[in-house]
């Protein structure tokens, strides 16, 4: 799989990535929010190791993945530097206890069944979870990930009673067709209701390269941005 290759002119991954930051930071000051609230994971699906190490040389500590045989090879490359791994896909049933192998955040959580086979009573014996959100869907198509907006307080109730598992809030990814503010709007009060049942679960996972500000104006904390970062993906393999 062949990274793409920089046209000419085209900013480098530096530079990139000190705009994106640049832009979280004016995003924050215009909602009155510190940057210290917001967790950048950059989103390196479809990209080899190598630029995950450069990031990764750049200050990047947390990567978001998206498919995961993809995700365990990159995992197994860059053990030595003890990445935090986000897992953003939709997740298989029967590839959920593999995820849960080396991924430290699971951000795609969407039914009590998957809740159930990620639960570990030998995790939580050894003082230690799996940190997830409960993903929100936002469109009217069912098929999109996540669990409908009326149902995710349960399910978050259900996952905060799990051994070995930690719920932090709720993720979305804003629909294709409308404002992505109105969107994420609609996700902080869902979150206001999670909360109702699970009051520690606070953060909030949305924003992605074409609309982290509008999420960090809604409350965002963990922005999942990729292109904005990378560049083009590279030729899906
Ligand atoms: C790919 C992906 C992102 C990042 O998307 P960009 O538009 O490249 O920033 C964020 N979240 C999810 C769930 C994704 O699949």
């Amino acid at each position: 799989m062949p990274e793409s290759t920089p046209t000419e002119g085209e900013p480098d991954l530096r530079d990139r990535l000190a705009l994106v930051r640049a832009r979280i930071a004016d995003a924050a000051a215009a909602a009155g929010r510190s940057p210290n609230e917001l967790t950048l994971i950059a989103v390196t699906k479809f990209h080899e190791a190598p630029l995950l190490r450069e990031l990764a040389a750049l200050g990047i500590t947390d990567f978001g993945e998206s498919r995961h045989q993809e995700a365990r090879e990159k995992a197994d490359a860059l053990a030595d530097l003890e990445p935090t791994w986000h897992f953003i896909g939709q997740l298989q049933s029967k590839k959920a206890r593999q995820v849960a192998a080396y991924a430290t955040v699971i951000h795609s959580l969407d039914r009590a069944s998957l809740a159930d086979l990620l639960a570990s009573d030998e995790r939580q014996a050894e003082g230690l979870t799996i940190d997830t959100f409960v993903q929100v869907n936002l469109t009217d198509d069912p098929a999109r990930g996540g669990v409908a907006p009326g149902d995710s307080e349960a399910l978050a109730a259900h996952i905060a009673a799990l051994p070995g598992l930690r719920l932090l809030g709720v993720m979305a990814v804003a629909p294709n067709d409308g404002e992505p503010r109105a969107a994420f709007e609609r996700l902080r009060r869902v979150s206001q209701d999670v909360r109702q049942s699970v009051p520690e679960a606070t953060a909030i996972s949305a924003g992605m390269s074409n609309d982290f500000a509008e999420a960090i104006a809604e409350g965002a904390t963990h922005l999942r941005i990729g292109s904005a970062i990378t560049g083009n993906r590279p030729v899906q393999r």
